[in-house]
């Protein structure tokens, strides 16, 4: 704490993200990366867009990832933003479209950083509690809002809503607007932008951080109707006119090219989490239904922060939060085969000796 600090910044609680250790060898499940690496045409794109031109600077309006974005998912640029990771745009969100004199809703457990903007831009909120198993249920959301957040399928959580619940949110407010936040979307849920077609007051944000390994990157997109866009771009350009660089630019076009890198990746991260759920039961953990590329496990004989840090001793690091309600869970990234593999065999050592 310093004189020299406004008083937003002596009152702010900054986002803590999942720690990017130092040590090598590590097998790292705990920021929810994509353990396979970006398309080879990613890197061949980013390579070839090195060159003198880093003199100039970017597209400000990134036209031509805008212009793949929406070719993509069948909608058109004027749908379609994009940001410096998925992250930004959030924050460009809570300024722009729910700062209202009514609180914004979102899950009690969800992600963390939603309260953060919310101390940043100054916005009141309220927290709706998720039910007994974890789940969103739309019925709690009936009640007086500035706008509502949540991701789908839902982090920490990993359990998803139905495109049905979505339209009855969107239904029940019409006047508000509601986020989908997308991060984890493409590895089993179900993408709600065809409904940004019918609703006016839907937004749909995405990464390229999780499902195109990319992480590194920082590009993220929201898609919805054109007013939505417009209070987005308002404020981007009334904060960093060229978030997002050439290179940037050049590799997440590529990345969205190369669909059958996409589809092989995420199908074997699917595929291995089936399969670490199986590990992971067969060894007392309960796992919560997921649908995301992570689990959420609790063990009711073995407390989750010892888990970890013995997790920690044997190479492997993991995600615990120490908040309410899921102080005794672990947040588990599905890896490879082969480090989902290392994580069993630490796991039955280590509920062995306890
Ligand atoms: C990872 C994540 C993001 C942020 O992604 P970036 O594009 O890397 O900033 C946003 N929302 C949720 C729920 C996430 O888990």
């Amino acid at each position: 704490m310093s004189e020299f600090w406004s008083d937003v910044v002596k009152r702010l609680t900054p986002y803590v993200p999942g720690e990017q250790p130092k040590l090598a060898n590590l097998v790292k499940l705990n920021t929810n990366e994509n353990p396979y690496d970006p398309s080879p045409r990613v890197l061949k794109a980013i390579r070839g867009a090195v060159g003198e031109n880093l003199r100039l600077y970017p597209d400000p309006n990134a036209d031509a990832l805008k212009e793949a974005i929406a070719d993509h998912f069948a909608v058109t640029s004027i749908n379609v933003f994009v940001g410096n990771g998925s992250d930004e745009i959030l924050a460009h969100v809570f300024l722009g479209l729910l700062k209202h004199d009514q609180p914004v809703l979102f899950p009690d457990i969800t992600y963390s950083f939603y309260p953060v903007y919310c101390g940043l831009y100054e916005i009141a909120f309220n927290t709706v509690p998720l039910t007994k198993d974890f789940s969103i249920r739309i019925a709690d959301y009936d009640q007086p809002n500035g706008g509502i957040i949540f991701p789908n399928p839902n982090a920490p959580t990993g359990r998803a809503i139905s495109l049905d619940e979505i339209e009855q949110l969107l239904q029940m407010h019409p006047h508000k607007v509601i986020v989908i936040d997308e991060a984890y979307v493409d590895f089993g849920g179900e993408s709600a932008i065809p409904l940004t077609h019918r609703y006016p007051n839907l937004l749909v944000v995405h990464t390229f951080s999780k499902s195109r390994s990319l992480a590194g990157l920082r590009v993220g997109f929201a898609i919805g109707h054109s007013d939505l866009i417009e209070a987005l771009e308002r404020v981007k350009n009334s904060f960093n006119s060229y978030p997002l660089d050439s290179l940037a630019m050049a590799g997440a076009i590529a990345a969205l090219e190369d669909k059958a890198h996409f589809e092989r990746t995420r199908k074997a991260i699917i595929h291995t989490r089936e399969n670490l759920v199986s590990a992971l039961e067969a060894l007392g953990f309960e796992v919560l239904p997921s649908v995301a590329n992570f689990v959420f496990v609790r063990h009711p004989q073995h407390d989750a922060e010892k888990s970890a840090l013995a997790l920690r001793q044997h190479g492997i690091v993991v995600r615990h939060f120490k908040l309410p309600r899921i102080e005794q869970f672990l947040r588990i990234t599905i890896g490879t085969d082969d480090q989902c593999a290392i994580l069993i065999k630490a796991l039955q050592e280590i509920l062995a000796q306890r």
